[in-house]
């Protein structure tokens, strides 16, 4: 059935990297080649995932020319799926530990604002299945075989708080799932169960695991894969270590924004002149505006430095004019 309606345009966007910089087969280091573009809806609603892709270059290597995605793009969704795996997780919860209905889980979607219609809650739920039925089979064997090691991302998906939640264990060069369980609790041993069948199931080595560095994930990697290098998705790693910067800076910003209350009459004073004070006074209005809106990119952009650094700037000008009219 077509879709009725059309799918709303995604305000996010995500740009995502691949942590890995060096090839798989000759270990040398592969360069950014391409962008991919894929819009996918998620809980959090539609965003748009900009993903660099990495190729090796040399002429001779075993993965000559083949696309490295970025690792975290299969914890945002399946290949080719236009849902979230959250969204998934979502159903499949509803599903299997609330007995939901389809039109009720549709009704729940609905409700946290992911667009689908009913049929399409039926296809969410047969990609759950097969997705917790995953095995590792021969085919998959071999063709890991052919790739002779694997980068294993490791994500835990929670739809909301108290629910169980679904781990997925993927292969990143090939972006292929290994496994995915549901589970209620999150407790390392529980994990190391799900990390060593995967282990006993490939028949290559594991040359890394990337994760969002959770710290019962960090144990379970540490018991199983003592020797692997354990990278953390930067984004993670980057947002945890910024929250206390980052709530300190938004304090800032509220009680600098408070300073500089009040433009709007200062604006419709001058309204009906077109002197040169005037003139300036708009310009200065417009400066200050302008750097309240500016926000920064966190966590490696401060909007309430930003904001600062700007008033400042707006203030020695103000300051300068000063000095030359007395
Ligand atoms: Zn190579």
């Amino acid at each position: 059935m077509a879709r009725r309606e059309a799918r709303p345009r995604a305000e996010r966007e995500q740009v995502l990297r691949p942590l890995r910089r060096c090839c798989l087969g000759c270990w040398r280091r592969m360069a950014i080649r391409y962008e991919n573009r894929r819009t996918v809806a998620t809980l959090d609603g539609p965003v748009r995932l900009r993903l660099k892709v990495r190729r090796c270059e040399t002429v001779g290597c075993a993965r000559y020319r083949q696309p490295y995605r970025p690792e975290r793009e299969g914890a945002v969704a399946l290949l080719q799926h236009e849902f979230g795996l959250d969204v998934i997780a979502l159903v499949g919860t509803l599903r299997y530990r609330e007995h939901r209905s389809v039109p009720e889980i549709h009704r729940a979607l609905l409700e946290r604002g992911v667009a689908v219609c009913e049929r399409t809650v039926t296809n969410l739920l047969d990609r759950y299945d097969e997705l917790v039925a995953t095995v590792v089979d021969e085919p998959r064997r071999a063709a890991l075989a052919a790739q002779r090691r694997v980068v294993l991302a490791i994500d835990g998906l929670q739809p909301d708080v108290g629910h169980e939640v679904l781990w997925v264990i993927r292969d990143c060069p090939s972006g292929q799932v290994l496994l995915a369980r549901s589970l209620l609790s999150a407790i390392a041993t529980d994990l190391a169960g799900l990390l060593r069948e995967v282990v006993a199931a490939i028949s290559v080595p594991v040359a890394g695991v990337v994760s969002d560095g959770q710290h019962s994930v960090r144990c379970a990697v540490r018991e199983v894969l003592p020797d692997v290098p354990h990278q953390l998705c930067h984004f993670h790693y980057l947002r945890e270590a910024a929250l206390p910067i980052f709530e300190a800076d938004r304090h800032a910003k509220k009680e600098l924004k408070k300073g500089v209350r009040g433009i709007r009459p200062i604006e419709r004073a001058v309204e009906a002149r077109d002197d040169p004070e005037a003139e300036a006074v708009r310009g200065y209005c417009a400066a200050v505006r302008s750097a309240l809106t500016d926000d920064g990119r966190p966590p490696l952009a401060a909007s309430g430095l930003r904001l600062h650094a700007r008033l400042e700037a707006v203030a020695a000008s103000l300051g300068r004019v000063e000095e030359r009219g007395n």
